[in-house]
């Protein structure tokens, strides 16, 4: 049977085109969505339209009880899981004074408490077929560091952190988990910076060119059919981060 793949937060950006890019190859996908019902619908209809199935699913992946529901709501349909990308995320600006405890929860849980229940969820079927590829989408914020951003950077690190530890505990079971850490990417996400910020940013990118979210679908790809890669931060950024 194909492979079978859950994506979190795929109903815009860069989850949306990496459901695109699996579901053309064949891969069963899961895009799970929270509140853009509508643009999930848009996206089913869209592939449909070019002969390609996939399946949508609400949860809101920042509460472990949404994620088990997402995981057994695969599993009844396929009875496996091959492939989680944790790519659900938010970000606010904001001076490190100005945290309150509600965005330290809204932005942990969403970042990365959703991505470790997304693997306790999947890892036991994984865990008994003895297969199993996890990629989570973190950020160079989590590698470097982002003055405002500073919670998010945390996440993102934490994500990474997650990557290294899960990587050796579940190696040996031939599970490899990676993350990707996106440099700038083109999507809703930074749809606040405005064109003048867009430009000195570019100024400071090797490539000249802001990103988009097929560089990151592309990787997630090469990772997929990959054998020999785990516990990896691989950072697309166009050079714009080089550690
Ligand atoms: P985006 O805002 O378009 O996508 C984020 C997606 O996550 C949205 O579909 C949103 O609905 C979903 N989401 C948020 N909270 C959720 C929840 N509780 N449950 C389910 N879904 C939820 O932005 P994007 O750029 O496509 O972001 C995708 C990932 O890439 C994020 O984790 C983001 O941090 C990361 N990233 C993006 C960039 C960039 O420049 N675009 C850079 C580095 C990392």
């Amino acid at each position: 049977m194909e492979k079978v793949a859950i994506i979190t937060g795929a109903s815009r950006g860069i989850g949306r085109e990496i459901a695109k890019s699996l579901a053309k190859k064949g891969i069963k996908v899961i895009a799970n969505y929270n509140h853009s019902k509508e643009k999930a619908e848009n996206l089913k209809k869209e592939l449909q339209k070019e002969g390609y199935e996939i399946e949508i699913y609400k949860a809101d992946v920042s509460k472990k009880s949404e994620c088990k529901k997402l995981v057994e709501y695969t599993l009844e349909k396929y009875k496996k899981i091959d492939i989680l990308i944790n790519n659900a995320g938010i970000d606010k600006y904001q001076l490190v004074t100005e945290v309150t405890e509600n965005d330290w929860n809204e932005i942990i849980n969403t970042n990365l408490y959703s991505a470790f229940c997304m693997c306790q969820e999947v890892l036991p079927n994984m865990i008994h077929n003895k297969k199993g590829c996890i990629i989570n989408i973190s950020s160079i914020w989590g590698i470097v560091g982002a003055s405002t951003e500073v919670v998010y950077s945390i996440s993102k690190a934490g994500m990474d952190g997650l990557t290294k530890a899960l990587a050796k505990e579940v190696g040996p079971s031939n599970i490899r988990v990676n993350s990707i850490a996106p440099g700038y990417i083109e999507t809703d996400i930074n749809k606040d910076v405005t064109q003048e910020e867009k430009n000195e940013i570019l100024k400071t990118i090797p490539l000249e060119k802001i990103g988009e979210p097929t560089d990151i679908a592309k990787c997630v790809n090469w990772l997929i059919e990959d054998n020999y890669t785990t516990g990896q931060i691989i950072s697309i950024n166009g050079g714009w981060v080089i550690y």
